[in-house]
């Protein structure tokens, strides 16, 4: 088809009013990848009462914050769209590869990835355990999803990306930001289940937190030795103690052949006499075994003795989780049964 002289002058001069007025579509702009998992920040409520699903793209997700525009250009990498009680430790290895392959790239300064906020902690920690790439790594999501009055998640995903761009980001290692604060993978929980200030660090307290644009920095994160990522992942357990607890759980874990097993135990690391000698039946059939806390603001210790005691379960052998949390010490455990590593190495792990 034949362009007639005044078509195409009006044809080049829209292109260079637009480009004046929109400047070079963000071509000068750092570039930032957005991974989407799924979870309530990509949700929307089921209008026929079905409940908050997770329903929209990343694309979907940007358009929301036209703002983000001006400060970088942002590529989407969908990696599934799922609620993050489906997360398996499978789907998170494959994650960490995906992430590590995105972050490759020179040109891409950093990830946000959204995430459900249930599972948030557990996936930021695995990530920030197996990454190989230095580059800075901010999972968010939503308490409100895209449907609610006023959704949390927009916001989240906007300060997550100054986040990325503030100086010194990398020194955060892989972080949970919700509600202007920001998390150490290692030491987040979510707190609450309906709340926007859902998410907390127990005793350590926040990185940072970010206001009216700007980052405030509270203290740096060491970057802790890294796991390389195993090709399978062997299974470990989380069984919770209770009164009245047989122990019959934890020897069925030894006798399905489970290679690890974290027992999330009373106060500072006591269980019942009976758990005891289960833990006992799982140390003489190899199984490493790990002692966490239900106290969810605060570490284990030893500290009492007799049979269940912390101090008795300590001399048998089992590792003290401090301020680990039981989920995270499970998938710690999971990659160190799956790579091997020595119980000292697996205290060197918690330690850093
Ligand atoms: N059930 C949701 C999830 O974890 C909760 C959320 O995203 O806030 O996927």
């Amino acid at each position: 088809m034949q362009i007639g002289n005044t078509k195409l002058l009006s044809l080049i001069f829209c292109l260079v009013y637009s480009f004046c007025i929109y400047g070079d579509g963000g071509n000068n702009l750092p570039t930032i990848a957005l991974i989407t998992t799924g979870g309530t920040i990509a949700g929307s409520a089921d209008p026929d009462g079905g409940g908050v699903v997770p329903v929209l793209t990343g694309e979907d997700l940007i358009r929301v914050i036209p703002s983000l525009g001006e400060l970088a250009k942002i590529e989407v990498f969908e990696f599934c769209n799922v609620d993050s009680s489906k997360m398996l430790p499978e789907t998170r290895r494959q994650m960490s590869v995906f992430v590590d392959n995105i972050l490759k790239n020179p040109g891409i300064k950093g990830a946000v990835i959204t995430h459900g906020t249930d599972t948030i902690a557990e996936s930021a920690y695995f990530l920030d355990v197996t990454l190989q790439s230095k580059k800075p790594v901010v999972l968010v999501g939503a308490m409100r999803d895209a449907s609610a009055i006023s959704p949390d998640g927009p916001e989240n995903i906007y300060n997550a990306v100054l986040q990325i761009l503030s100086e010194g980001s990398e020194k955060f290692g892989v972080t949970v930001t919700l509600n202007q604060y920001i998390h150490a993978a290692k030491d987040v929980n979510k707190a609450s289940t309906t709340n926007v200030q859902a998410f907390c660090s127990g005793k350590k307290g926040c990185l940072g937190y970010i206001a009216v644009g700007t980052v405030y920095k509270f203290r740096d994160v060491p970057r802790g030795k890294k796991i390389p990522l195993p090709k399978m992942l062997q299974e470990a357990v989380l069984l919770k103690t209770f009164s009245g607890d047989d122990g019959r759980f934890i020897r069925y874990a030894v006798d399905m052949g489970v290679k690890g097993i974290v027992v999330e135990s009373l106060g500072s690391g006591n269980v019942n006499e009976t758990v005891y000698e289960a833990i006992k039946y799982a140390l003489n059939h190899d199984v490493i075994v790990m002692i966490s806390t239900s106290i969810s603001d605060e570490g284990v210790y030893p500290v009492y003795g007799g049979p269940g005691g912390g101090v008795e379960l300590e001399k048998l052998g089992v590792i003290f989780t401090g301020k680990l949390s039981a989920v995270k010490a499970r998938i710690l455990l999971m990659l160190a049964v799956s790579q091997n590593l020595s119980r000292e190495e697996i205290v060197q792990h918690l330690a850093c």
